[in-house]
């Protein structure tokens, strides 16, 4: 069975919708979140009457179906007669049909009848012990129910076709929905040995072509006769057979006929499509595309089963395709139906002939369907892998996780179609032929088809198991046990190293599955290692992998430049990278960057007086690898190494120690350069590296101590505060950094010259601030504490020049009556040069202070301007023979 997919695409996108209002948080691998939606959806679509519950006292052996189709008022009338083997000995027999229906009569060995709960309770004439026959007849009529379905209302459906004008009416009965329009032991694990279907239809033409009724096997009456305005269609079909696959269409078909002929194995028989008029050139195509088809499936498995009756297809209104049995039902025969025609057609060997126990096996009938799929695809392109491998690839519901394979619970007839089923399934297929080999694998696939234990009966998954065991010599235990009944797939990733001397290579596959999720910690596998050389060339090797960490090694005698895991895709599995290297670390301004891959160690270095709180670093990974902390965030080295961690995509990690070293100062600059006396500010020429110092005029320059600050971490040389001649001209000054990066500078230090008439110091004992000389205004200031007496004081005065100063330096003169004016002449007084002197108190008279205070003082400090007196209160003890008080005032 399949749904077309191109076709359902807007009804899966409303699924979809309706899935994401059920559940926002699911997402792919959270499978709690995916086990809770499902089980919501199935609850939204979980009738009572998917509880099949079946006779297992019964074996049926013979269904004769009389079926009269009421177009008009969508009614049906059955009358069906039955044949069973009483399996114990019994008295009544359960068969299963919709309440919906009325039962008229019941007859042969049936003499009353109760239906309740979609269960016939038919009494019998008398006791029937173990192995007798039972004959039944069953006469009823009704509108035959559909059942409520994710994609269509499944059971006995009144359609019609060409815009709704012609009738197009068939039955869907997969799983377990025959009991919609006719009594049986429903479900797939009980065959009859036949059916013969009568089907009376309305003698109507439609678009000039007459109604037909069509169903399994071989038409009877090719050109029934017209009686009371119908005419009845009468199929035989002698095979065993499940109640679903019994069909019933009717419609205006014409039949499209050919014979099949195998030149191989001598299969002959018909071919028949019962299409719609309008899509009688789609059907011929179609057609000739059969005859490969059949050809192609004989090859894989062998004679066709129903080779002594057809092969059909018969046309219905929606987008579907059931395997009914030698006449699967299908929407189109357009090239959009290609691949399902090719599927329903090898659901003959598996579905119809070999046919699933129990739909816990459904994977044995949909997996081989869908697998026949990439094999057709192989086969008619004359054996191009490729093509079988494309097809394969494309089965993404492969990768589904949950649920697994083997179908636990099979009571809601509308979630056991599921693509898992179809893919995963498909795929268990090709990882055994991956495993196998084609020899092997093809033999066990040929041989399951034919083997008498299963064809025109059932299996399961260990029954084929078991006959794969047999014919492969193999123990497959583990490998249907991984992927039949446990969940997801192998996440592999891997690492290898070659050692320089042997040439040895070690080569370690790792498994990395999320076994939280209860996925299995090891998949049991032989795996497929591509290595790619440098030279070019490559070698497969495979390997037999049954850890989560397996090493491997090899001497290939020349370096490898990649491996790829299962490089062909034989294994249902992801790969991961396992590499883990921080390739790259670089920081602002670093002066340089080390990584030792071996000892996982990052040596920076950065200049000196750079910030370690706040170091932002550019990390460069191996491919699909995290770390922490990340790259471009600011992270402190100031207490020290920071440890990075390397995530790989396969979840291990690595650690390396990022050490950030401060490079030394390389600074080596002289930044003040002061002489006790020079006259002039110090010039400093940071282009020139060239000092420009002045002392006065017949200053000795042969012994002078210059006061140097240079560069932190820097030494100078002559030091600083040495003694230095600068008599004989320029004196080099060395300056090393701490990287012992040298600077020179040329030290000059000048005499002003005899005519320079500058006063270049005025002081006066107890003077308060510096004195202020302005040259230009030919002024000076001093100021003296307040009431100290100005009346007679002697300044000390020195000159730039061989000059004389009137008054003359430590001369007592009174400056209270205010500003004196000091006359500074060359020797022969030719020049000179009038400097005002204004010397005064700190306060003046009418000066009041408005706010004075002491440091750790008590309380607020008390002003009395009128006594002129301040308190200040300090604590006991406290050192008052040095206090340091701030002042304001007025
Ligand atoms: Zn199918």
């Amino acid at each position: 069975m399949r749904p077309n997919n191109y076709l359902l695409k807007n009804l899966l996108l409303t699924m979809a919708l309706l899935a994401i209002a059920l559940s926002t948080s699911a997402q792919s691998r959270q499978r709690p979140a995916e086990a809770n939606l499902n089980n919501q959806l199935m609850q939204l679509s979980s009738p009572a009457e998917d509880l099949l519950e079946t006779d297992e006292n019964i074996d049926i052996r013979f269904y004769h179906l009389h079926i009269d189709v009421d177009i008009e008022n969508e009614k049906i009338y059955g009358d069906v007669y039955i044949e069973l083997t009483a399996v114990n000995n019994l008295n009544q027999v359960v068969l299963n049909l919709h309440s919906d229906f009325e039962i008229t009569s019941v007859g042969e060995d049936a003499t009353s009848w109760t239906l309740e709960n979609n269960l016939l309770t038919l009494g019998l004439n008398s006791s029937f012990n173990v192995g007798e026959t039972v004959k039944l007849r069953i006469v009823y009529n009704g509108n035959p129910p559909l059942a409520p379905g994710r994609f269509i209302n499944k059971g006995f459906r009144f359609d019609r076709h060409s815009n709704q004008t012609v009738p197009a009416i068939a039955n869907y009965s997969t799983p377990y929905l025959s009991h919609y329009w006719f009594p049986c032991k429903d479900g797939p694990t009980d065959k009859a040995d036949r059916v013969w279907v009568d089907i009376t239809i309305p003698d109507e033409s439609y678009n000039g072509q007459p109604l037909m009724a069509v169903s399994n096997g071989v038409l009877l009456n090719d050109n029934p006769p017209v009686e009371n305005g119908k005419r009845t269609f009468q199929w035989r079909h002698e095979h065993p057979i499940v109640p679903y696959y019994i069909l019933v269409a009717v419609s205006n078909y014409v039949l499209i006929e050919d014979q099949y002929e195998n030149t191989v194995n001598g299969n002959s028989f018909p071919l028949e499509f019962y299409a719609y008029p309008q899509d009688i050139v789609d059907a011929n195509s179609a057609m000739v595309k059969m005859h490969d088809i059949m050809d192609a499936f004989i090859h894989y498995f062998g004679d066709y089963p129903f080779a002594d009756e057809k092969f059909g297809m018969t046309q219905v209104p929606l987008s579907w395709a059931i395997e009914n049995q030698t006449n699967p039902i299908i929407g189109g025969f357009g090239e959009n139906w290609a691949d399902i025609i090719v599927h329903e057609t090898s659901h003959m060997w598996f579905g119809a002939s070999i046919t699933n126990q129990t739909w816990q096996h459904v994977w044995l009938n949909e997996g081989f369907a869908t697998y026949a799929e990439a094999l057709y695809k192989e086969f008619s392109s004359d054996f191009n892998i490729e093509e079988y491998h494309t097809r394969m690839r494309a089965m993404e519901k492969r990768f589904n996780d949950f649920p697994n394979l083997y179908l636990s619970d099979d009571s809601n007839y509308d979630y056991i179609f599921e693509e898992i089923y179809y893919e995963k399934g498909a795929w268990l297929l090709h990882m055994l032929r991956g495993q196998l080999g084609d020899e092997l694998f093809f033999d066990c696939i040929k041989s399951y088809a034919q083997n008498p234990n299963f064809r025109f009966g059932h299996a399961t998954t260990e029954d084929f198991r078991d006959h794969c065991q047999a014919i492969s010599g193999k123990d497959l235990t583990t490998f249907f046990q991984q992927w039949v009944y446990d969940f997801a797939f192998p996440i592999y990733s891997y690492d290898y190293l070659t050692d320089d001397v042997s040439g040895e290579t070690t080569f370690t596959l790792f498994q990395r599955q999320n076994a939280i999720w209860g996925d299995r910690e090891v998949f049991e596998m032989e795996v497929d290692i591509k290595f790619n050389f440098d030279d070019g060339t490559s070698v497969i090797e495979r390997v037999v992998n049954n850890a989560v960490e397996q090493q491997f090694t090899f001497n290939f005698g020349k370096a490898i430049q990649q491996i790829e895991i299962d490089p062909d895709e034989w294994i249902i599995r992801e790969i991961r990278s396992h590499k883990k290297e921080i390739l790259a670390f670089n920081v602002p301004e670093q002066i340089s960057s080390e990584i030792n891959q071996e000892e996982q160690t990052i040596t920076i270095t950065v200049p000196f007086g750079t910030d370690l709180s706040q170091i932002t670093p550019t990390i460069e990974l191996s491919e699909k690898a995290s770390v922490a902390p990340e790259s471009g965030t600011p992270v402190d080295f100031s207490e020290g190494n920071v440890v990075f961690t390397v995530r790989a995509e396969d979840r291990t990690t690595k650690e390396y120690t990022v050490i950030i070293e401060m490079a030394p100062n390389s600074e080596n600059r002289i930044l003040s350069f002061a002489i006790e006396g020079q006259i002039e500010e110090t010039v400093i020429n940071d282009e020139t590296f060239e000092i420009f110092v002045t002392m006065p005029y017949g200053a000795d320059l042969s012994d002078l101590s210059p006061d140097i600050q240079i560069s932190e971490e820097a030494t100078v040389n002559p030091q600083s505060g040495s003694s230095v001649d600068f008599s004989e001209g320029s004196v080099i000054f060395t300056v090393t950094a701490q990287n012992e990066d040298t600077q020179e500078y040329s030290v000059t230090v000048n005499t002003s010259s005899e005519n320079d008439l500058r006063i270049i110091s005025f002081t006066i004992t107890d003077q308060l601030d510096e004195t202020l000389i302005d040259h230009e205004e030919s002024t000076i200031h001093v100021t003296m504490p307040t009431g100290y007496d100005l009346t007679d004081l002697a300044p000390v005065i020195s000159l730039a020049g061989n000059t004389t100063v009137d008054p003359e330096s430590e001369v007592s003169v009174d400056f209270s009556t205010g500003p004196v004016e000091y006359t500074v002449k060359t020797q022969d007084e030719s020049e000179q040069k009038v400097y005002t002197v204004t010397v005064e108190n700190l306060l003046r008279d009418g000066d009041l202070i408005i706010e004075f205070s002491v440091p750790d003082q008590i309380g607020e400090t008390s002003i009395d301007d009128e006594e002129n007196t301040i308190l200040v209160i300090m604590p006991t003890g406290a050192d008052i023979t040095e206090i340091t008080p701030e002042i304001t005032i007025s």
